[in-house]
């Protein structure tokens, strides 16, 4: 088993020695519940195998990962940089104390108002096509601004179709052919381009495809520095390290991942005579995908033409079962060690027959009231919550040693309607 999860004394799930029933309990569900020394740790696992093997190494934190205030204030102590892909997540990051320039900002088909506030807000931008970079260069305080492109290197990967960013398909960036064109545009326009990026997709658990896009994206920078001059600081190879959902995918191996990265990065400054720019890496899921657990009581157990099992949560609480098809593991809260007995579909309160956690999942005996523990809950999740069906969002809580913290408030039906008027000639 590859996924991680701890006990307690009396053998029931505990996160962040908190017992799962009790947060339940006291906090009701649906329940977000995060392990902080668990985002604390996966964050140390992989700064620790890439710095180790070459010091100028940066992580930018993949925000809409997981925008959770208190997480990014997590990674803002650790050392981290923010990966944001909207005006929203810059607001959140500076709220979150990160520093503008620690700050990347790579949006896709964003508008003018959009680069206008990311410029005043003074963090870095990473350019996706040639048509930002020329309404760009039309604000004023551009001139002389530092900025990156996203190449597109012709290489994707991913769990799922909708998650590979790289390749023919893809929407993002600019060609890998286009480059030197591209680059040199911007000089042109008085930009001073010290960054490349790409991020090829997500949910990579087989170090190749990843390794090839950074072949690709090495050599890119290499035939832009030597045709026009450009000295870059920092090459950004994006996020998509994967981690199990099932109990026997494999882990990726972190430390073998990053001296195979760092080993082609070395060759490649070396052959291109670049000079030492920091290497960056923008990982989401594997900070905080297996941080959280999404806590949800069984309200009803039912035997229709195949046995469900209902709980109070649904798609609009985790979005990936339907979305991607996602198999998510889930533990019962006061037995997580015990044998499947049966085979059971795990099904949310949403109006929609794809309303599903767990279709025929081998699962323990399960009665009305147990609670169940959807692990993975913790990139994705939360920050891809709806109202759908006019439900609230779930709280979420963070725990530390034991220690409970509220960090964000369940809704309630005056928050459903928060936006809402009734214009008066509707009034009763
Ligand atoms: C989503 C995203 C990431 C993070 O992807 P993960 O699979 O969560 O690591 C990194 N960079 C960019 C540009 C992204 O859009």
């Amino acid at each position: 088993m590859n996924l991680h999860y701890q006990t307690n004394d009396k053998g029931h799930l505990a996160i962040g020695g908190a017992d799962a029933l009790d947060l339940a309990q006291e906090y009701g569900t649906p329940l977000y519940v995060v392990d902080e020394m668990r985002v604390r740790e996966n964050y140390r696992r992989v700064y620790q195998a890439f710095s180790q093997e070459y010091k100028k190494f940066q992580i930018f934190y993949a925000a809409k990962a997981n925008t959770n205030l208190a997480v990014m204030r997590i990674l803002e102590e650790e050392g981290s940089g923010i990966d944001a892909v909207s005006p929203g997540e810059i607001y959140t990051s500076l709220l979150a104390g990160f520093e503008p320039e620690r700050i990347l900002y790579t949006g896709n088909n964003i508008t003018t108002t959009e680069l206008e506030f990311a410029l005043k807000s003074g963090v870095r931008i990473n350019v996706d096509s040639v048509s930002q970079l020329q309404r760009l260069a039309e604000l004023p305080r551009s001139d002389g601004l530092k900025i990156s492109f996203r190449v597109n290197p012709m290489v994707g990967a991913g769990h799922h179709d909708h998650c590979i960013t790289g390749g023919e398909l893809s929407k993002f960036g600019i060609m890998e052919h286009e480059a030197v064109d591209v680059y040199n545009m911007a000089l042109d326009l008085g930009f001073r381009p010290v960054g490349i990026h790409t991020h090829i997709g997500s949910g990579i658990l087989d170090p190749e495809p990843f390794k090839l896009a950074v072949k690709v994206l090495m050599d890119v920078a290499g035939q832009v520095h030597g045709e026009t001059g450009v000295n870059f600081e920092f090459i950004d190879f994006g996020g998509g390290l994967g981690i199990p959902y099932t109990p026997d995918e494999p882990q990726l191996e972190i430390e073998t991942f990053a001296r195979e990265i760092t080993r082609l990065f070395k060759e490649k400054i070396y052959e291109y005579g670049l000079n030492n720019p920091t290497l960056c890496i923008e990982p989401g899921r594997y900070i905080v995908g297996d941080a959280s657990y999404l806590l949800t009581r069984v309200n009803t157990v039912k035997q229709s033409y195949r046995k469900f099992v209902g709980v109070d949560a649904g798609f609009n609480t985790l979005l990936r079962p339907t979305m991607y098809g996602s198999y998510h593991h889930i533990l019962v809260g006061d037995k997580p060690e015990a044998r499947a007995q049966e085979n059971l579909d795990v099904a949310g309160n949403i109006c929609e027959s794809g309303d599903l956690f767990a279709r025929e999942r081998p699962l323990p005996k399960i009665k009305e009231g147990d609670v169940l523990a959807i692990m993975n809950a913790g990139a994705y999740a939360f920050s891809m919550a709806s109202q759908y069906n006019s439900r609230p969002r779930p709280a979420e809580v963070l725990v530390r040693k034991g220690e409970v913290d509220i960090i964000r408030e369940r809704e309630t039906f005056a928050d459903l309607l928060s936006k809402q008027n009734l214009p008066v000639r509707l009034l009763k």
